[in-house]
């Protein structure tokens, strides 16, 4: 059997590659269903991109490289497409765009937009040794127990990171990029939980407050944090963990709206009797300031405090320094950081510099998006280019 484009993986990159590669397509994917990160997105209703995409929400050892297939493929034609198929959609905050209903409207969308150039998707297919001849692939494909051989002018690798195994994550983006000399930056679990190997913060698994996260690189996020039974959770430390590195502590700054300073010496003028733990468990869960208590002094009455107590019971509250131990690793993982080497992809077309014909799209890639909607709009829009690029 010979296509036009061999498309490796219906994820997000891959379905939305094969809709805009023009006809004579085959998407293969080994899952037994197209799309099942999709489905499982932002709590089963897909964050689907965000209103505020720029290339400055990617990490990438080159940081231009996304700027050119973000900006031919922007956040507007998605939620245009979105529109077009009627899905109707809300902002959660920060520029998220969710679906109302289902996750499954957006596969759902990206399967019909398949069908309607007539593209071909075959699930539940293994995919075995690759080769280039000097003038098509040969993808040696296992369907249904039956081994054949497809030939393509065109391949197109969407084979996502190495998050989540379970759910089909294997790697192979990475041998193939190899397999043809390209370069694969180092890779890691990202927008993951921090872990610390004393589960200190078991008696506090549940409790959330709003924090800024700083990594070492002076990198900070201002989001939730959430305590669970083996770390750090929440949007702030998943973000901060892209930014983290093994051995580094991250400094911690507990509800930064809230000036503390301000709020105890206007008590101590107002209310000297009140407890210091009263005053900041307006806006600091009373569990955690039981659990701060070993570390900080916040025993007395307000009306006790020093200008320079009230100092340092600040900053012990505002630079909270933890050693994470580790993190969830791939396993609960959003995302893969690294990937394949920008240095060897177009990037208008994401094809391979070494092999013509050869496109690497999607989280593949070495580009690496914020959460927030970031990484199916580079999933989008890297399809785009490649797609396009195709069909011309
Ligand atoms: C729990 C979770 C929630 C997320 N929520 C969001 C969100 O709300 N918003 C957002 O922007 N991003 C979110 N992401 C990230 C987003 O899902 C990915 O960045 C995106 O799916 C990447 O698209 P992709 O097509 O490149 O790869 P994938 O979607 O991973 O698709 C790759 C496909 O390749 C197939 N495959 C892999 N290896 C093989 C193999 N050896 N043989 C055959 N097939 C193979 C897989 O089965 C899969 O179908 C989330 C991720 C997770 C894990």
């Amino acid at each position: 059997m010979h296509v036009n484009t061999l498309i490796l993986g219906a994820g997000a990159a891959g379905l939305h590659c094969a809709a805009n590669a023009g006809g004579d397509v085959l998407v293969v994917d080994h899952a037994k269903a197209a799309g099942e990160k999709i489905r499982i997105s932002g709590g089963g209703r897909c964050n689907f991109t965000n209103t505020g995409t720029t290339h400055a929400n990617f990490i990438s050892a080159n940081p231009h490289f996304a700027k050119s297939a973000l900006a031919r493929y922007t956040q507007w034609d998605f939620i245009d497409l979105v529109d077009r198929h009627g899905i109707a959609w809300h902002e959660k905050t920060l520029g998220q765009l969710f679906c109302d209903v289902s996750a499954k409207d957006i596969i759902a969308m990206l399967l019909a937009e398949m069908d309607a150039v007539g593209a071909q998707l075959w699930l539940k297919t293994e995919i075995g040794n690759i080769r280039h001849d000097g003038s098509v692939f040969h993808v040696a494909l296992k369907r249904d127990g039956t081994a054949q051989i497809v030939t393509a002018d065109n391949l197109v690798v969407a084979l996502g990171g190495k998050s989540i195994p379970k759910m089909g994550a294997t790697g192979l983006a990475y041998d193939i990029a190899r397999q043809f000399g390209l370069k694969v930056t180092d890779t890691r679990a990202a927008l993951v939980p921090f872990t610390f190997s004393d589960e200190k913060f078991k008696p506090l698994a549940g409790t959330a407050i709003p924090a800024r996260l700083t990594t070492s690189d002076g990198t900070a996020f201002e989001e939730a944090l959430l305590f669970t039974h083996r770390g750090l959770s929440g949007p702030a430390v998943l973000q901060s963990s892209s930014y983290w590195r093994d051995g580094e502590d991250v400094n911690i700054a507990l509800a930064p709206n809230f000036d503390i300073d301000a709020a105890l010496k206007s008590h101590r003028t107002t209310d000297g009797r009140k407890a210091v733990t009263t005053i900041l468990s307006t806006h600091i869960p009373a569990r955690l300031l039981d659990f701060l208590a070993d570390d900080i002094d916040l025993s007395g009455n307000v009306g006790d405090l020093s200008d320079a107590r009230i100092g340092d019971l600040t900053s012990a509250l505002r630079r909270w320094a933890l050693k994470p131990s580790g993190t969830e690793g791939y396993r609960t993982a959003e995302v893969t950081l690294g990937g394949v080497d920008t240095n060897d992809l177009s990037s208008k077309t994401m094809e391979a510099k070494a092999q013509k014909g050869l496109y690497f799209i999607g989280e593949a890639v070495d580009v690496t998006g914020w959460l927030g909607g970031y990484n199916f709009q580079w999933a989008w829009s890297s399809a785009v280019a490649a797609g396009a690029a195709i069909s011309r």
